[in-house]
């Protein structure tokens, strides 16, 4: 299995569009950070978790030709936007894009891409929504474990793939949650800034749910620029635990 993360920030992205700090101005390569998504390979295999406002160029920068499906966290701006952009891969396979989502999400992907679903105007983007609650769903013939969060009072997904965990945009993962996540050896979390944040683990939150569950890796994501230069970062965190990048690629 292949993980390549094609957006490691914060629902604004780094660069922040106006903002003076260091972080937006001075940060190197690895402090520009877009929205929030992951790729997974497995053999011939490839999803994207979420598509947010930067799919498009997600895509076009990791050379991805062919897409089996997009399986969703939640429903936020910063996670669906992109889903316009399947448009490429109906246009390749003369199919719709099977999305994965829960039956709330469904209903707000139904809302903001309203004009895909109540008309049949020529090259309109193709779903096929697949719902999918708190039980195990395959895509091809890979075993997929949904697994229940909270971002404030949202429901969202994170998502397990045999060694593999991936949980962003929660500050509550629940005890039958942790279960689920038990034994996986590289975790994924969301963790947004070094202070206290409504909707997400900051940063000490997001290294107690690392230290309760020791993974042996760890990755840091949708990251904002408050959090400060990621070299810094990287040196201040424990063994074992990176602050991801747009770009990286795991093997696992
Ligand atoms: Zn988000
Ligand atoms: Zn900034
Ligand atoms: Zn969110």
């Amino acid at each position: 299995m292949i993980i390549t993360f094609l957006g490691t920030g914060t629902s604004q992205g780094i660069p922040v569009p106006a903002c003076s700090c260091e972080v937006c101005k001075n940060g190197d390569i690895k402090d520009h950070r877009l929205r929030t998504s992951a790729l997974i390979e497995v053999d011939d295999t490839i999803i994207s978790i979420d598509a947010g406002p930067d799919f498009r160029y997600q895509m076009l920068r990791e050379n991805v030709t062919k897409l089996d499906a997009i399986i969703i966290t939640h429903s936020h701006r910063d996670h669906i936007a992109g889903l316009d952009d399947v448009r490429s891969y109906n246009y390749l396979t003369k199919k719709p894009m099977d999305i994965y989502a829960t039956a709330y999400d469904q209903i707000e992907i139904k809302q903001e891409f309203s004009y895909a679903f109540n008309n049949n105007y020529p090259g309109l983007p193709k779903y096929n929504l697949i719902t999918i609650n708190d039980k195990d769903f395959d895509v091809d013939n890979i075993k997929i474990t949904p697994i229940k969060a909270l971002h404030y009072n949202i429901q969202v997904m994170g998502f397990r793939i045999g060694d593999f965990a991936y949980i962003t945009d929660t500050n509550y993962i629940p005890p039958s949650s942790l279960v689920k996540l038990a034994g996986c050896k590289v975790l994924v979390l969301t963790a947004l800034r070094r202070e206290k944040h409504p909707s997400h683990y900051n940063l000490e939150g997001a290294l107690k749910i690392i230290d309760f569950l020791q993974p042996e890796k760890a990755y840091l994501t949708h990251i904002s620029h408050m959090m400060g230069f990621h070299g810094d970062l990287e040196k201040e965190l424990p063994k074992g635990v990176f602050a991801a990048y747009d770009g990286l690629k795991l093997q696992i």
